[in-house]
């Protein structure tokens, strides 16, 4: 199988090299993905001495739409699982034209396809641990490689990167210009993991879990309403293997163990904009537009109307 080889030569060579400096060889594909026209020119990074978290709006986020001969954005989202990656990442992928990857639904796809890796790889996964980074570096490439050659330009990573090495060698390779590090109450992410529901036929994401926190020790109160499905999706829900209570509970400390280092990763690098949620998806998605200087037309007059 092709891609076992692939994964066996990329683990065996980055055995070999430990220094990511070395990893541009071990990764030729994601190399060749990203040089043009994925590649950035440094004008359209972000200023490192830029305060995103004092709310300084870098000129990235005001000139998107300007700058047609630039190239599309390349951005990344951070945040515990069940904080809403997947479903801020896939709107701003549809309002900016851009593609949205998720890293893992690279995974659950080659999960469901046939030979010796997916078993071994279920039980990585189902258990909330991180498969190698060898392996997602693989997936990852042969995704941005396929979109290439379909003419996609630019990209909003979900879920990649997840440890510092990961970080390190997309680093090496392309400008992030942005990563967008969302933020959630611990009390609500094992809620919403548990509410998530996925249908099986179309992949569309949605949630039963009603969470409803009271204002208690001078903390606001929280309500986020429950995400349902549509009457054609209703009867096909499936839940996620690793969304159980005591996986989530284990993603969660992986989270903090492995990727939390790669939120510090990218602020000392100037590149990290914290977003508070403040509720469900009609308060936070006007306020992360506002964030990032954007506007949504389609969002504002289904509002109005
Ligand atoms: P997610 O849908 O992002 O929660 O990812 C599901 C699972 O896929 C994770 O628990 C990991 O087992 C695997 N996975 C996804 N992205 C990565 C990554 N960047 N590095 C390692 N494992 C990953």
């Amino acid at each position: 199988m092709a891609v076992f080889s692939r994964y066996s030569r990329a683990a065996t060579a980055a055995t070999m090299q430990r220094q990511t400096a070395t990893a541009t060889a071990t990764f030729s594909y994601l190399i060749r993905t990203f040089s043009s026209p994925f590649c950035s020119s440094s004008s359209n990074s972000l200023n490192s001495e830029t305060d995103l978290n004092r709310g300084n709006k870098p000129d990235v986020l005001g000139t998107l739409k300007r700058e047609p001969k630039g190239r599309n954005v390349q951005w990344v989202f951070l945040g515990c699982p069940g904080v809403g990656k997947g479903t801020y990442a896939s709107r701003l992928s549809n309002l900016l034209g851009v593609p949205h990857i998720a890293t893992g639904d690279l995974v659950r796809d080659e999960l469901a396809s046939a030979g010796p890796l997916p078993s071994k790889l279920k039980e990585i996964v189902n258990h909330g641990q991180l498969v190698s980074d060898e392996l997602i570096i693989d997936l990852l490439s042969k995704r941005l490689e396929a979109g290439e050659a379909k003419g996609e330009s630019g990209f909003i990573l979900d879920g990649f990167p997840r440890t510092i090495r990961q970080a390190e060698i997309l680093e090496g390779v392309t400008d992030i210009d942005l990563v967008i590090n969302l933020k959630l109450r611990e009390e609500a992410l094992l809620a919403k993991c548990l509410g998530r529901r996925i249908c099986s036929e179309c992949g569309g994401n949605y949630n039963v879990a009603c969470i409803d926190i009271k204002a208690e020790d001078g903390r606001p109160a929280m309500y986020m309403a429950p995400l349902p499905p549509p009457p054609q999706c209703a009867s096909k829900l499936i839940t996620r293997a690793d969304d159980t209570e005591e996986v989530v509970k284990e993603r969660l400390r992986i989270y903090h163990e492995m990727t939390r280092p790669v939120e510090d990763f990218y602020r000392s690098r100037g590149k990290l904009l914290e977003f508070n949620l403040p509720g469900g998806i009609p308060e936070s998605w006007p306020k992360l537009l506002q964030a990032l200087n954007l506007e949504d037309h389609e969002d504002k007059e289904s509002a109005a109307a």
